[in-house]
């Protein structure tokens, strides 16, 4: 799960990115409202929250541009202001929930949890050949048996059959999985796909996650699920 923070005050930012990324979430942070904006419209997020007051263009704003775009991606507005007009102002731009801030996280994250429900009602359950990946508990099943991937594994194996039939790049991959900020210095993707495909072949074979010279990974599209669309 990918969320995209855009928020100035450094202290709300990282506690807030901080407190997601326990919880397994890839945050990407910037103060800015132009780059909020420019990374809302070009990535794909799961989640994007927004601080009104900000820098550069300020949420509102981008809030309209991004539904003008007809992204529909879930949207949480934060502000200090706490006046009835400001609320409805946010969710007439757009936004699906609103927060005042000084909040409490488990709030908070009961909050953005119960948006990428909303979004994802009904993609919770993700089928490919014989696995069967559950995106809120972040287990993976073969038949009735349970693949233990950690964390960023499922990430990257979601993020694979999310895209299904497209080449991802390794730098891509590191964008979704780890945040746009994040330096690698190791062949990170790669050692983990490799252990992904150990644990699936324990349990059927995983030569679906391709390798494509020079690029990165893709998975197949799934043909015997193709025929029910
Ligand atoms: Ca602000």
């Amino acid at each position: 799960m990918r969320i995209l923070l855009v928020e100035d005050e450094t202290g709300v930012a990282s506690f807030i990115k901080r407190g997601l990324e326990e919880e397994n979430y890839t945050v990407d942070h910037v103060v800015d409202g132009e780059e909020g904006l420019s990374l809302a419209l070009t990535n794909q997020y799961d989640v994007i929250i927004l601080d009104i007051m900000l820098p550069g263009v300020n949420g509102i704003a981008i809030c309209k541009q991004i539904r003008q775009k007809s992204i529909q991606t879930p949207i949480m507005m934060l502000t200090a202001k706490d006046s009835v007009k400001d609320k409805v102002v946010g969710l007439d731009c757009g936004a699906d929930d609103y927060m005042t801030k000084p909040f409490s996280f488990a709030e908070f994250v009961a909050r953005v949890r119960a948006l990428l429900r909303r979004k994802q009602d009904s993609l919770i359950e993700l089928r490919y050949r014989t696995l069967r990946i559950d995106t809120l508990s972040h287990k993976v099943y073969a038949g009735d048996k349970e693949i233990m991937l950690r964390p960023k594994e499922f990430a990257i194996l979601l993020y694979l059959l999310r895209n299904k039939g497209r080449v991802l790049s390794r730098t891509q991959i590191i964008e979704n999985v780890w945040g746009y900020d994040f330096n690698p210095t190791t062949n990170i993707v790669d050692v983990h796909i490799k252990s992904i495909r150990e644990k699936i072949n324990e349990f059927t074979p995983s030569d679906f996650i391709r390798s494509v010279r020079g690029t990165g990974y893709m998975i197949d599209t799934d043909s015997s699920e193709d025929a029910h669309d």
